[in-house]
């Protein structure tokens, strides 16, 4: 069997034929006939130029194959085949997007099901780069965000991708690899990291994004990221995941919890918001626990967001002489609000932290939805098929 290969391929569904692409490419990979644009694999060496210029997203199509689609068979159709199995052909790339299809489906598993992005969220790109393929950047910026006393390292790592482009959406994760190898002599496998910046960045209409990462006592790529210093080259991949993301619509309400790093996705969230819908009638509401204020990420920022454009409950469990509170016992304080939202088919749910969390967070739920008679795995399963309902633990 040949080596499998990843091909760039064009949505003929979406394709609105204005050739922009076609014009773009420096290589006249693209071309076109009465029916559809297309893109010839023999020509394609991944350079991207066309991603961003494409105005539909259409362009962000991928297949891993190993028989390259021919210029007649696209010519031919009139929707995308879809990804083919490929069996056991032991591929780099295709080795490369099951560990991240992993990582994200064990990530999403305490959604109850298979997660749906929201409706009016925006296309994401996916898998623009990948291990064969990286993209490079460069870190901007390395702050830590937590206290040297509360004994966890958090850091916000700004990465600068230049001239390269990598959109990504709110919600979306990017994948590390740390360099070396590992015990086995085998290199690293990747990691992946939310990104806490907005689509626009982190500096608006800055070509850069933020990472907030905890580093793990013994892990290999957190050490790595959180030890990176400025202008240091980065290794990236992806950007993965295509359902955690945030609603575009102005009047959709968030109900976001999380602890530790998966505030991560928040900020991103908060500052889409702060920036092109502040007085979006949809409010968010936001549940983030950690020990103490000190090991909570960006708990200054944080409280200067205004509580009409963002109400906050920060929960500590280990402040000396008060009684340890976690996020699913400030639910049940505020289970009038909960009820309320969940009766709203406007509201989405997401849930990002540590694994630990979701039981917790999940019988809170299952009591304020109960006490209100509603049954709540039918509710949940409900904003789950409709893109309302968000798991992403790890
Ligand atoms: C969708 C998704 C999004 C994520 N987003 C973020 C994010 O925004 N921020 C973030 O910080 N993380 C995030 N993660 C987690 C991240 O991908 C990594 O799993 C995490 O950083 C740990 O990776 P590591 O390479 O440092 O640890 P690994 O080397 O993979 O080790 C894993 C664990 O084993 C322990 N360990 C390893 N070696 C030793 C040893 N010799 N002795 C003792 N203990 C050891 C480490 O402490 C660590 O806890 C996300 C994960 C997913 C799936």
């Amino acid at each position: 069997m040949n080596k499998p290969l990843k091909q760039h391929l064009i949505d003929p569904e979406i394709c609105i034929r204005c050739y922009t692409c076609e014009m773009t490419c420096p290589l006249e990979a693209i071309t076109h006939d009465d029916n559809n644009v297309v893109v010839d694999a023999e020509k394609c060496n991944f350079c991207m130029d066309c991603i961003p210029v494409c105005p539909t997203g259409s362009i962000d199509e991928w297949r891993i194959v190993t028989t390259p689609y021919s210029l007649d068979e696209q010519f031919g159709w009139e929707d995308l085949p879809e990804q083919k199995d490929l069996g056991d052909s032991g591929g780099e790339v295709e080795a490369l997007d099951d560990t991240i299809e992993a990582l994200l489906a064990e990530a999403h598993k305490g959604a109850g099901g298979r997660s749906r992005a929201p409706a009016s969220a925006a296309k994401p790109t996916v898998n623009l780069y990948n291990l064969g393929k990286p993209a490079t950047a460069r870190v901007q910026g390395t702050y830590r965000l937590t206290s040297e006393e509360s004994g966890a390292e958090v850091r916000h790592i700004i990465l600068d991708f230049g001239n390269q482009s990598l959109p990504v959406l709110e919600g979306q994760s990017i994948g590390i690899t740390p360099p070396g190898v590992d015990a086995k002599g085998k290199p690293h496998l990747p990691r992946l990291y939310s990104v806490s910046s907005p689509r626009d960045g982190e500096r608006p209409h800055y070509n850069n994004l933020s990472l907030t990462v905890k580093r793990e006592d013994g892990g290999v790529c957190s050490t790595y990221l959180c030890d990176l210093k400025m202008g240091d080259e980065v290794k990236v991949t992806g950007p993965f995941g295509a359902t955690f993301l945030m609603p575009d619509d102005p009047s959709a309400r968030l109900l976001m919890i999380c602890t530790g790093t998966g505030s991560a996705p928040f900020r991103a969230f908060t500052m889409r918001r702060q920036r092109v819908a502040a007085g979006a009638s949809g409010d968010m509401v936001m549940f983030f626990g950690a020990r103490t204020p000190d090991s909570l990420p960006y708990f200054g920022p944080l409280n200067k967001v205004p509580e009409r454009l963002l109400k906050k409950h920060l929960v500590f469990s280990r402040i000396p002489g008060v009684a340890k509170e976690y996020v699913q016992d400030r639910m049940m304080v505020e289970q009038e609000v909960i009820a309320e939202m969940l009766a709203d088919p406007a509201t989405h749910i997401y849930i990002c932290g540590l694994k630990g969390m979701e039981q917790g967070v999940e019988q809170s739920f299952k009591n304020i939805a109960e006490s209100t008679g509603m049954p709540w795995e039918a509710t949940r399963d409900v904003m789950r098929d409709e893109g309302r309902y968000h798991v992403e633990t790890y």
